[in-house]
């Protein structure tokens, strides 16, 4: 992938306060990545060559038809199911059709790339921590991490921040980790009372817990519900 597409700038990603910061980071990268898939890498061989090869699975398949450029996708798929039916057919050697090669897992061409550049981007994200005073601030000020990249963030740390620098980034990830949990645990219980027969079940008692089921999903799964 394009070292364009993939190069972000973290402090920027951070600065809004808004929500998971690497979920947005995840955002980012993956809409950038449609939009170079369906436009630009359309004339990039060796792109066409791995997306022949994977194809995409169902949810990224979604994010390209979203950047509402169909001729890009049916040329995509054009070429994608000539490569499949050259290669996911085992024949005999009369040209007889066999059977089906098995496939290991669902491969897809975005999700590969993505796993690449989110890795490394967090581990940037660890770095930059360690060498700057106002990013420390800054990550120290973020609303809350998702469960799964609260999770990538420690363990990452673990392999790339110096040993003395790691309870202090361990901590601070955990506490906005956990802070959110606590908040979220009150927000679905409320959630839950709300449907008691005694619940007054005006507008303003709802307080925060109307959106509480889909913001759980959310922190639990690192990925907002449609
Ligand atoms: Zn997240
Ligand atoms: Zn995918």
């Amino acid at each position: 992938m394009r070292a364009d597409i993939t190069s972000i700038p973290i402090s920027e990603v951070f600065e809004p306060k808004d929500g998971c910061p690497i979920c947005r980071l995840h955002a980012i990268l993956e809409e950038r990545m449609a939009s170079y898939i369906t436009g630009p890498a359309m004339m990039e061989p060796d792109i066409r060559q791995e997306t022949n090869r994977l194809g995409f699975c169902h949810g990224h398949y979604r994010k390209l038809l979203a950047q509402r450029k169909r001729l890009s996708v049916g040329l995509i798929l054009e070429s994608h199911l000539k490569e499949l039916e050259k290669n996911a057919f085992t024949t005999s050697l009369t040209g007889k059709l066999k059977g089906m090669q098995a496939k290991a897992k669902e491969d897809c061409f975005v999700c590969q790339q993505l796993d690449t550049s989110m890795h490394q981007l967090i581990s940037n994200t660890c770095h930059l921590w360690a060498r700057e005073k106002d990013f420390r601030a800054l990550y120290a000020e973020q609303p809350y991490f998702c469960l799964p990249h609260g999770r990538m963030l420690v363990n990452t740390a673990l392999s790339v921040l110096p040993k003395k620098l790691q309870p202090d980034f361990q901590q601070i990830t955990a506490e906005r980790t956990r802070e959110y949990l606590q908040a979220l645990q009150e927000d679905v219980s409320h959630f839950c009372k709300m449907f008691d027969y005694r619940s007054d079940k005006s507008e303003e008692n709802w307080g925060n817990a109307k959106d509480s089921i889909e913001r759980a999903i959310a922190f639990l799964t690192a990925e907002e519900i449609e």
